[in-house]
């Protein structure tokens, strides 16, 4: 017997006649004599429905009425699943986040989570109890609904796992684990069975969505297990104990279950970034300063920088990119700040994409940027910015090749599935 959360996306939760397969999922789950808490997503589509409502009735909407739209969906997506549970003769019944409560901090609609009181909901899941938790809500301190950022219904799950001190975290989605690269762009993408934290909080930050980056850091933070898996699967597929899915794991365990890891494990892209250009900025101390300090008072997110080298007149082009959300707030304060900074002229591009090589192997490995220029220049690929971590090197890239990109550098890394395998 095992204590496990399991947790299910929008689109393994879009209709009732979904849901009915997800609940017999979790039956048979339970069944098997685990206690059972369940984290579920709104409806796939759902969350950008509400979004646009608020944008609708009120352009510079207050975030903390933000969340109480949005949060709804996740709300009906629960009280169905108890719903069809009890229909099925399981006992069931849902948790909202202020019920649990799901205490959050920091700002509305980027909430993170503080604590859960868990001792209710251990004490039903000890009774046979299935728990169901809408993901992606909670509540703040002054006792408002808040909502933990897009995504945010992987972190829900990882957080009551922690809670509750869950032997497993399962992550039911619609691909049957974490691949080589989206499976959705690259059908040569070979499933990983293991992938370390470090990797995936890599790949999730540079843009592979299946698991939202928070709850990978969550998870690394509190030790909880994390397994990716299919919830599109037929009525007597074998049980998540067999570990069908992609498994997170620690470096230690990675060394024991992968003798022969390959020196890239993965690649990411990200079309949700834009270029910035300043040109003819004063090349002398603090001009740099003068850019980037105002962007970060605004919290907006500069990722790739690049200084050209500098021009005659002591004058140099300054290169970044902003997330393309953030574009015209960043492009609006640097026009401000024009006489300030000194620039000619402000060029933006939001055409473009970030395409990411992660890989631990990396860290003692020589040689794997020095591929990934060669394999894009092959392709006539033109590299516009460039940055690299200890186990990640990313390439600015114009956004019609990214397609292209991603499955050349997987050929190139050597990760393309053989036929037996794929
Ligand atoms: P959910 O609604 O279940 O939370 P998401 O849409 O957030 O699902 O995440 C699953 C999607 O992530 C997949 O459909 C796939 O297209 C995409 N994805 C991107 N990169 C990867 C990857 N490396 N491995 C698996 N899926 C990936
Ligand atoms: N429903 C929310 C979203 O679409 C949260 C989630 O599904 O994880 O972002
Ligand atoms: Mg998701």
């Amino acid at each position: 017997m095992a204590r496990i959360v399991m947790k299910f996306g929008g689109t393994s939760m879009a209709g009732t006649e979904r849901i009915r397969r997800v609940a017999n999922i979790v039956r048979r789950h339970q069944e098997a004599g685990h206690e059972v808490a369940v984290v579920v997503s709104a409806m796939a589509g759902e969350t950008d429905r509400l979004v646009n409502f608020c944008r609708e009735a009120n352009a510079l909407y207050d975030p903390a009425e933000y969340d109480v739209v949005v949060s709804s969906g996740e709300q009906v997506t629960s009280g169905l699943l108890a719903l069809t549970l009890q229909s099925m003769g399981c006992k069931a019944r849902s948790w909202l986040g202020w019920q649990l409560p799901m205490k959050t901090v920091e700002a509305h609609s980027k909430a993170r989570v503080d604590n859960i009181d868990s001792e209710a909901l251990i004490s039903a899941m000890q009774s046979g109890e299935i728990a169901v938790i809408p993901g992606f809500q909670g509540v703040s301190m002054e006792n408002r609904i808040t909502t933990m950022g897009r995504g945010g219904s992987d972190t829900s799950a990882v957080a009551v796992a922690a809670a509750v001190k869950a032997d497993r975290c399962d992550i039911y989605t619609d691909v049957d684990g974490v691949y080589t690269t989206d499976p959705r762009i690259v059908a040569k993408a070979r499933k990983l069975k293991y992938v370390t934290y470090e990797e995936m909080l890599e790949l999730a930050s540079v843009g592979a969505k299946v698991l939202q980056t928070r709850s990978v850091s969550l998870a690394m933070k509190e030790n909880v297990r994390i397994q990716v898996l299919s919830s599109f699967v037929d009525e007597n597929a074998p049980l998540a104990d067999d570990m069908p899915g992609t498994m997170i794991v620690s470096d230690d365990e990675m060394e024991d279950v992968d003798m022969e890891r390959q020196l890239v494990t993965g690649i990411a892209h990200d079309k949700n970034e834009s270029r910035v250009v300043l040109t003819r900025v004063p090349d002398q101390p603090g001009a740099v300063s003068s850019i980037f300090g105002p962007l970060a008072d605004a919290s907006i997110n500069v990722d790739m920088i690049i200084q050209n080298v500098g021009r005659d007149k002591g004058e140099t082009d300054v290169t970044f990119t902003v997330p393309q959300a953030d574009l015209a707030r960043a492009q609006a304060l640097l026009e401000e700040k024009r006489e300030a900074i000194g620039y000619n002229r402000i060029i933006t591009d939001a055409h473009v994409a970030k395409i990411s090589v992660v890989g631990v192997g990396m860290k003692s490995h020589a040689g794997v940027a020095a591929t990934m220029f060669k394999t894009l220049a092959d392709r006539g690929i033109n590299v516009q910015a460039i940055s690299t971590s200890e186990i990640k090197v990313s390439v600015l890239i114009d956004e019609d090749e990214t397609e292209l990109a991603v499955r050349v550098l997987h050929t190139a890394y050597g990760l393309d599935a053989t036929d037996e395998a794929a």
